[in-house]
């Protein structure tokens, strides 16, 4: 096990790519946007030296990307779409759950001897009593690698966040539970990525507001992620941790369709070893394998 003090936090946004300035996209004139705010043709800079990186989510396969497929090469490192001939959207079939349970990030690292790995996000009493027949990729990779799911009672401790890190959807949902601002909820994945080699965290609002077309809604929700990201870099420790922001593929930047787009989705890395991680990445597949080599190096260079 390598004895430095390294970790990761992947920070997982469904559905957002970079876009064309315009009417169309959300964060064109978005205040307080950054370090969401990346636009096509346009030099990227972002807040705490973070780098970012256009990520291509096309992966060699005519079609639009779709999030089953990306997710999947996200978290395996392995190109699925290439591999299997097609982009799949929602959830995971079979071909793809073996790839998940055989392949997966968590299940490498294990198997690397290095942890402890989590999920950040909770999982509700309603998951495990009606079992979904279709799950996440995220969710398949974990019960491969016997990654334990965090619940209500871990959020309630201060231990886990929502997918909705406001806590708003589970508000509705009837879970008596206090509403989260993002400072809050930073903290705890500030928290958590203290305590963990490696710590994943999903948001997909992005993804479902892009296919509803709602400008408006879209830029309240950027606004309040923007923010969530913020206040995270303020907490967590930038010289241990490496912070890799990125998404399946693009969707809420461009509101003139309800479909995913084509576009290159924004990687951003921050922290420790953010220059050996970025020069690694250039599409979906270069994710899982950046992550699992910083995490195994025996000495974590600053830079
Ligand atoms: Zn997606």
């Amino acid at each position: 096990m390598p004895s430095d003090a390294s970790s990761v936090l992947l920070f997982f946004i469904d559905g957002l790519g970079i876009g064309a300035r315009g009417p169309f996209n959300p964060l064109d004139g978005l205040e307080g946007a950054e370090p969401l705010a990346i636009f096509a043709d346009e030099q990227a800079t972002t807040i705490h030296e973070g780098i970012v990186v256009p990520t291509d989510a096309r992966l060699g396969v005519e079609g639009r990307p779709q999030s089953a497929s990306g997710q999947t090469t996200i978290l395996t490192g392995i190109n699925v779409p290439q591999l299997l001939g097609y982009h799949k959207q929602g959830f995971p079939n079979a071909e793809m759950l073996e790839i998940l349970r055989n392949h997966s990030i968590f299940l490498q690292l294990t198997r690397a001897g290095v942890g402890p790995i989590t999920f950040a996000n909770t999982y509700t009493q309603r998951f495990f009593d009606e079992r979904p027949r279709w799950v996440s990729a995220t969710t398949a990779a974990m019960e491969a690698a016997a990654v334990p799911f965090r619940q209500v009672a871990d959020l309630k401790a201060g231990c886990a966040v929502f997918h909705d890190f406001t806590n708003q959807l589970l508000i509705e949902r009837g879970e008596d539970i206090e509403p989260r601002s993002a400072e809050q909820a930073a903290q705890v994945l500030a928290s958590l990525a203290s305590e963990h080699k490696f710590t994943l965290y999903e948001y997909f609002i992005t993804d479902k507001i892009g296919h509803k077309q709602d400008v408006q809604l879209a830029r309240t929700i950027l606004q309040n992620l923007a923010r969530l990201i913020r206040e995270l870099l303020v907490r967590i420790d930038l010289d241990r941790t490496s912070v890799i922001l990125t998404s399946d593929h693009g969707n809420i930047e461009d509101l003139s369709s309800r479909n995913h787009t084509l576009n290159s989705v924004p990687t951003i890395v921050w922290g420790l070893n953010r220059i050996q991680i970025a020069k690694q990445i250039k599409t979906l597949a270069d994710i899982t394998p950046a992550i699992l080599q910083t995490l195994m190096q025996k000495t974590a260079s600053h830079q």
